[in-house]
């Protein structure tokens, strides 16, 4: 088991890394996105999986015909720009060695099982994250996902089409999710519960709400050597505020908020921008929180706007409400991980959006965390250890075994 986790990663590892930054950019119908959908095909095909491409792009490797009440395991490929190797990946790559696990233990599934592989995870090419998942469960429209943009101004209809599949049949599939029984994702935990606990492994309690936000802040572009401050309309002062505000709000209230992305036009040295576009990513504990945040850091970016004779136009550009993995699945998984009723591995909080959160609302879902000693992520430091790898595989490879028989 553990030699095919360590083959499968090493074929892995190098498709889509970034030569200079060691950070991968494997982002959404792109080329490095074509070769590990090529790799996870192949692999998946060496393992007599039959490989099916869902309406949305979506892949499933199926042990067995597609059936009624199937477990479903899977993650991501795609990555942040400069994103670490194990967010997604090591989901898909311990499904894949699970599978291999399964098989030398001599377990034949009494029920379907598949390996999956969401499209557009990060949202890092579009915008909105968990893109797969939201439209297999219609949470966006096929027209809104079609529409979206990148940075060239591609909308994801012709990105997708480029990559040779058909944008026209996007939509919810809800002959596909019924016949899911259960469906766990595996991930690297993204923070450092684990390393507190002292377990390689835990399951998923909750996950926060949180959501996206464009700020998109108008002035007047003029020549720094030549404008008085009185004359000038700056729209990075009000964005400037606002980033000291999304800071003061989140610690305000025990939340997370975080301006990481931002566009300065003309992006000159020596002129005032006409124009700051900036996300914010805000993420809470519960719902409440997440509301006072917003509306602190909006009107702290009005306020802002007003003082400095700048428009201000914002834009939510996804919402994820607050989701709690059912309770009895994640207690039994907990139970099944540790190796038995009485040492449960522990249960922990996260912050980060999954496709197992989207996938929540409709199907019974849990989520299996790898210990990340430094909590490191969405960075090319991002690491787990190749011992908590295997013990990862191992307990997925029990939670399969146990839900599927
Ligand atoms: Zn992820």
């Amino acid at each position: 088991m553990s030699d095919t986790f360590d083959a499968l990663w090493a074929a892995l590892a190098p498709l889509g890394r970034h030569r200079t930054t060691g950070g991968y950019r494997r982002f959404t119908w792109g080329p490095a996105d074509t070769e590990v959908r090529a790799w996870f095909t192949a692999a998946a095909a060496e393992r007599g999986l039959d490989v099916r491409t869902d309406r949305n792009g979506n892949l499933w490797a199926w042990w067995g015909e597609p059936g009624p009440d199937a477990v479903v395991t899977g993650s991501h490929l795609d990555s942040v720009p400069d994103g670490g190797a194990f967010d997604g990946p090591l989901g898909v790559v311990s499904a894949l060695a699970a599978v291999d696990a399964l098989r030398a233990r001599g377990v034949r599934p009494a029920r379907p099982l598949a390996v999956t592989v969401f499209v557009e995870e990060e949202g890092a090419r579009f915008g909105v994250p968990c893109l797969g998942s939201r439209l297999l469960t219609g949470a966006i429209t096929p027209g809104r996902a079609a529409g979206l943009t990148d940075a060239a101004g591609t909308t994801y209809a012709a990105a997708m089409a480029a990559a040779g599949l058909d944008p026209e049949h996007m939509g919810p599939d809800p002959d596909l999710l019924a016949g899911i029984g259960a469906f766990v994702e595996l991930h690297i935990e993204q923070g450092r519960g684990l390393v507190h606990t002292g377990h390689p492994v835990g399951v998923a309690g909750a996950v926060w709400p949180h959501g996206r936000w464009r700020l998109d802040f108008s002035g007047r572009a003029d020549h720094a050597g030549t404008t008085p401050l009185a004359d000038r309309s700056d729209p990075m002062l009000p964005f400037a505020a606002t980033v000291l505000a999304a800071r003061a709000a989140a610690a305000e209230h025990g939340a997370l908020a975080t301006i990481g992305k931002v566009l300065a036009v003309p992006n000159g040295t020596n002129a005032i921008p006409s124009r700051v576009r900036a996300w914010l990513d805000a993420r809470a504990p519960d719902e409440a929180a997440l509301r006072a945040v917003t509306a602190q850091v909006d009107a702290a970016a009005r306020a802002a706007a007003t003082d400095n004779g700048v428009l201000l136009t914002t834009y939510q550009e996804s919402a994820s409400p607050i989701v709690r993995f059912q309770t009895a699945l994640r207690d039994r998984i907990a139970a099944v991980a540790g190796g038995g009723p009485g040492e449960p591995v522990p249960v922990l909080p996260t912050g980060a959006g999954h496709d197992a959160a989207v996938l929540a609302a409709q199907v019974p879902t849990a989520m299996l965390f790898v210990r990340n000693p430094t909590g490191v992520s969405h960075a090319p430091d991002e690491h787990a250890d190749t011992a908590d790898c295997h013990r990862g595989v191992a307990a997925l490879a029990d939670t399969l075994a146990a839900l599927a028989g």
